[in-house]
C-alpha cells in the first residue's frame, strides 16, 4: 500500500482501474544484452533482481513465453521449510527462509509471509528414523526441529482427532517452527518490480525457440520476437527444462512429472500449522489466509507434460486427511489444478554451469518455491562470476557424473 493512498484507490475504482501505475515497463527487446534469463517465474525474475542488486549487472532481459508467474510460481501451495536430510540441503534452504523473512522490506512489497510451523506426523519407525536424521543435520546448522508428543500436537492443533481405526496410528510428530507460507504471485511481482526498477527488461509473450552457439559458447536466443544476442544465458523454466536445455544440445538428468493441488471452500480459522500425513504418499494440508483448506500430495508417478493429474492422488490424500481430521468430510471442494515439475533423480535442485560456455541452468526440482530467493541469489552469483556460490558447489550437474548425489528423494512429498 505504500504507493497508494486511500484516495487513489477510490479514484481508480471509480475510473475503471485505467490509471494504475504500472509495476514494470513492457519494453521491446533490445538487440543485445549481457545476460538473458529464460523464464519469468520466481527463480528467473529473482536471478535478474540479484544480478542487478548484488553484482551491478543491469543490461539483463527476462524473457517469458506467457505471463509472469504463470508457470509453477503461481500454482504452488506456498509452503516454505528447511527440514531436509543432507548437509548440502539444510543451509541452502535456511538461507531461503532468512531471505523470505526480509524480502518484503527489501522489495518494499508485501509478500504476506506467515510463520505457521510445520508438523509431520510420525506413523512408522521409518518416518521416525528420517525425522531423527533430519533433526541431527538441522541442529548442526542451528535450525530448530523438535519432536512433539500427542498431547503437544493436540494443544497446537485442537481439531486433531485421529480415527482409532487408522491403518498407521499417529505416535507423535516432528515440528519445524520456522516453516512458513508466502504469497506466491507476490514473489514474482515483487522481484519483477525490483528488477525493472534497476533497469532489467522484462519481456512477456516472448518464447525462446532456439539457443544459438558458436565454438561451444552461447551467442543468444531465438525468440518469436526475433534473435536476441547475449553474452550469457540462464535457464529457469521449471517444467520445460528438458525442452529448453535440448535447444543448447544438452540432455539433463531430469524427468517431468505433474503435481496437483486443490482447495476447499473457505471456512473460519481452524488450522494454524502446516501438517504432513505420511501414511500414504505424504499428504500435506494447511489453511490459507482466505480460509480455504489447501491440500496436496507428492507428484503423480509418471512422466507427463499435461498440467493435470490422476484422480487416485486426490482419493489417497482425502483418505489420509479424513483419518486425522474427520470433521473435514463436510468440506466442499472449490478448485483443483496442477503444474509440471522437472525432477532431478536425487530430488535436489540443480544450479549449474553446463558444457556450453555461458549457458547456465537452474532446475528448481520438486519444492522450488521454498528455494526461490536462495536459488535466485546463488544463480545470479554463478552467472555473474562464472563460479558456484559456496552454498551450491555440490548442487551442480557434475554430481550426476561423480556419483556424489544429494539424495532427498522420498522426503520431498511434504512440499
Ligand atoms: C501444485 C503445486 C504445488 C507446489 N507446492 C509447492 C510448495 O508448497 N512449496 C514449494 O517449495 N514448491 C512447491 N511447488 C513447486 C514450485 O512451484 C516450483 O518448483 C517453483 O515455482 C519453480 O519456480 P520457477 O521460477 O523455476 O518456475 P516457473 O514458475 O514454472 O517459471 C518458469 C517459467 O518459464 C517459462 N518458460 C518455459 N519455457 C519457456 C520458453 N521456451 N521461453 C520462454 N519462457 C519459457 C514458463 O512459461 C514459466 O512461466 C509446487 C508446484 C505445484 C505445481
Amino acid at each position: 500500500m505504500s504507493h497508494f493512498s486511500i484516495f487513489s484507490l477510490a479514484r481508480n475504482a471509480l475510473t475503471g482501474h485505467k490509471n494504475w501505475e504500472k509495476m514494470w515497463r513492457s519494453p521491446d527487446p533490445k538487440k543485445e544484452y549481457d545476460v538473458v534469463i529464460i523464464g519469468g517465474g520466481g527463480h528467473g525474475l529473482g536471478a535478474a533482481y540479484y544480478l542487478a542488486k548484488d553484482h551491478g549487472i543491469t543490461n539483463v532481459a527476462v524473457v517469458e513465453k506467457g505471463w509472469l508467474g504463470g508457470g509453477n510460481t503461481g500454482r504452488n501451495t506456498m509452503t516454505v521449510r528447511s527440514n531436509f536430510l543432507r548437509e548440502d540441503s539444510v543451509p541452502f534452504h535456511e538461507l531461503s527462509i532468512d531471505l523470505y523473512h526480509q524480502l518484503s522490506k527489501d522489495l518494499n512489497y508485501n509478500l504476506m509471509v506467515s510463520k505457521r510451523g510445520m508438523i509431520t506426523f510420525i506413523q512408522s519407525s521409518a518416518v521416525n528414523r528420517i525425522a531423527m536424521q533430519m533433526a541431527n543435520t538441522m541442529h548442526i546448522y542451528g535450525a530448530e526441529y523438535r519432536m512433539l508428543s500427542l498431547p503437544e500436537i493436540k494443544q497446537r492443533v485442537p481439531i486433531f482427532s485421529p480415527s482409532e481405526n487408522m491403518r498407521l496410528p499417529i505416535l507423535g510428530g516432528v515440528y519445524q517452527p520456522r516453516a512458513s507460507m508466502v504469497r506466491h504471485d507476490a514473489v514474482a511481482w515483487g522481484f519483477a518490480r525490483g528488477a525493472d526498477s534497476r533497469g532489467v527488461d522484462i519481456i512477456q509473450n516472448c518464447e525462446v525457440s532456439g539457443i544459438r552457439r558458436e565454438s561451444g559458447a552461447v551467442t543468444g536466443v531465438e525468440t518469436n520476437r526475433g534473435f536476441i544476442k547475449a553474452k550469457k544465458v540462464g535457464m529457469a523454466v521449471a517444467g520445460h527444462g528438458s525442452v529448453v536445455a535440448n535447444m543448447a544440445g544438452l540432455r539433463l538428468p531430469i524427468v517431468t512429472q505433474p503435481l496437483q493441488a486443490w482447495v476447499s471452500e473457505p471456512i473460519k480459522p481452524v488450522l494454524n500449522e502446516i501438517v504432513v500425513i505420511r501414511s500414504y504418499y505424504g499428504t500435506y494440508l494447511m489453511q490459507s489466509d482466505k480460509g480455504e483448506i489447501v491440500i496436496g500430495q507428492g507428484c503423480d508417478p509418471y512422466a507427463s507434460y499435461a498440467q493435470r493429474g490422476t484422480f487416485s492422488i486426490i482419493e489417497d490424500a482425502t483418505n489420509a486427511m479424513l483419518e486425522v481430521f474427520p470433521s473435514f468430510s463436510r468440506l466442499k471442494l472449490l478448485r483443483h489444478w496442477a503444474g509440471m515439475l522437472d525432477m532431478p533423480f536425487d530430488g535436489s535442485p540443480i544450479i549449474s554451469k553446463t558444457d556450453v560456455d555461458g549457458f547456465y541452468v537452474d532446475v528448481a526440482g520438486s519444492g522450488g518455491f521454498k528455494t526461490t530467493p536462495a536459488a535466485a541469489k546463488t544463480f545470479a552469483h554463478l552467472i555473474a562470476r562464472n563460479e558456484s556460490h559456496p552454498l551450491t558447489e555440490n548442487l551442480g550437474l557434475s554430481r550426476f557424473q561423480n556419483g556424489r548425489l544429494v539424495q532427498e528423494g522420498g522426503v520431498s512429498a511434504n512440499r
